[in-house]
């Protein structure tokens, strides 16, 4: 399970409009300048690579690869690496952007990049796969840096590219640079709590979100859609703090138990049977898409983007809303909930835990020390409850929905940064 960062709402035909759609809604609250806003809504650099790749069958494939960096203003630039056939600029250039305001929400200090190349990683070789790794990292060695730009795994991507990335980046120095990119494996310089880190995150999202609400975490009863890295940490997590989790799903199917799942054993199922939830036997089966219309306290969308839509909006019962995956809500969906008074916490507050933890990893390589899973997990609670405290407080300000607070926080702090900073 390689861990994943910001994906953009597929609902609209272009990724990068639709981010730029909540974008220009908190750019009008916060009455940002023109200028401002001309500089934010265009990424800085855009890099586009042909990599011609001999294959294991003799043959040469040419591979396209794209790094965009969407902004520096408050950092090095910050964002993972997808290797999928859907892959195009429009993306890349939407996924950056969120990334910016991500790092922004949490207050850590980098700006947004994203990175990927335009590949089927499941029909190719290992051996493909790290030469075309090594060769897209290669073309970016003077993009990329420590100080520079900071790759991580996406989708398709993980420890093992990551890896590749660090070796192939460190050769072209002549040293060995493992700050150069995060999610590495442990051995390289990965950080503890890494793993956990975006269910924990959701988990510490929930609670504080549930504390405003005057939900008692004793008395919740939730429903978790996706049973892979997010979702089952956050159930597990939040079960541990007493809620009582009635539905978990995976691609398999929904699981309900009006009484509560026992999630420990979830996860021991899934993990004996293949990763998937197929033939579990502690709970009842039921339709998928009905999980997110149970009467329950909190559902926590923690799959895919685009699950919550105007057909199923107006049918959802549940008092909070926090979302796991990225763009798990559709714009149309958000105007229906909004009108609902259900409370969202918005996917680029909610699951930042991950990016906080990568950012703990550069901070561990940089300083060349090993922190305890337990200060990790200390210092990321801290972060995501901060920042969960700075989106409410000003979604109470500005009168508007928790998501369109997190985007305030996100472009005034790159905005003010600008100002101080000082353009040509
Ligand atoms: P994963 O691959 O580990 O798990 C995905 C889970 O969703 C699996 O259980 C899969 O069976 C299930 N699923 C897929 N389609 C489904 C459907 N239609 N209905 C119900 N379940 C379905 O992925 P992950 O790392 O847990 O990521 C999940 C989401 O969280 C993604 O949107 C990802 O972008 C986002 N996210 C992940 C991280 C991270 O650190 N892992 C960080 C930020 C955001």
């Amino acid at each position: 399970m390689g861990y994943i960062e910001p994906a953009p709402i597929k609902d609209l035909e272009n990724p990068f409009e639709s981010m730029m759609s909540r974008f220009h809604i908190a750019a009008q609250h916060l009455g940002l300048d023109d200028e401002i806003y001309n500089v934010l809504k265009s990424p800085a650099r855009q890099v586009i690579v042909n990599l011609p790749i001999t294959m294991d069958d003799g043959s040469i494939q040419v591979f396209e690869g794209y790094r965009v960096i969407h902004s520096t203003i408050l950092g090095p630039s910050k964002g993972g690496v997808r290797y999928d056939m859907g892959v195009n600029i429009d993306e890349v250039k939407a996924l950056a952007a969120w990334m910016t305001w991500k790092c922004a929400v949490v207050d850590i200090p980098y700006g947004g990049a994203k990175g990927g190349i335009k590949c089927n990683p499941r029909a190719m070789s290992a051996g493909e796969i790290e030469r075309l790794t090594r060769s897209y990292t290669e073309s970016m060695v003077d993009v990329f840096g420590e100080d520079r730009d900071i790759p991580a795994p996406d989708m398709g991507t993980g420890p093992r590219e990551m890896a590749w990335m660090m070796d192939a980046y460190s050769r072209s120095k002549g040293m060995t640079v493992n700050a150069v990119v995060t999610g590495k494996p442990l051995v390289l310089g990965g950080s503890l709590g890494r793993t956990e880190a975006t269910g924990r995150g959701v988990m510490v999202s929930a609670l504080a979100a549930m504390e405003k609400l005057k939900i008692n975490p004793y008395k919740a009863t939730m429903a978790v859609q996706g049973f892979g890295n997010v979702g089952s940490f956050a159930a597990l997590l939040l079960e541990e703090r007493g809620a009582t989790i009635k539905s978990i799903s995976d691609i398999s199917g929904a699981y309900f138990n009006d009484s509560g799942i026992d999630i420990k054993k979830a996860i021991e199922y899934r993990n004996n049977n293949n990763g998937t939830l197929e033939g579990f036997e502690g709970a009842e089966k039921i339709d998928g898409n009905d999980l997110l219309t149970l009467e329950v306290d909190v559902l926590i969308p923690a799959a895919k983007e685009d699950v919550i839509t105007h057909d199923n909006a107006s049918k959802i019962q549940a008092k909070l809303i926090v979302e796991g995956a990225n763009g798990p809500t559709s714009a149309k969906a958000d105007n229906i909930i909004n009108e609902k008074g259900i409370m969202v916490a918005p996917d680029i507050l909610a699951n930042a835990g991950g990016v906080t933890v990568s950012y703990f990893e550069w901070v561990q390589n940089r300083l060349g020390y090993k922190w305890t899973r337990e200060r990790v997990n200390r210092r990321s609670d801290r972060i995501m409850k901060d920042a969960f405290e700075a989106v409410y407080k000003t979604s109470q300000e500005y009168n508007v929905p928790m998501r369109i607070a997190a985007y305030i926080v996100a472009i005034d702090k790159v905005a003010q940064t600008y100002k101080y900073r000082g353009g040509y």
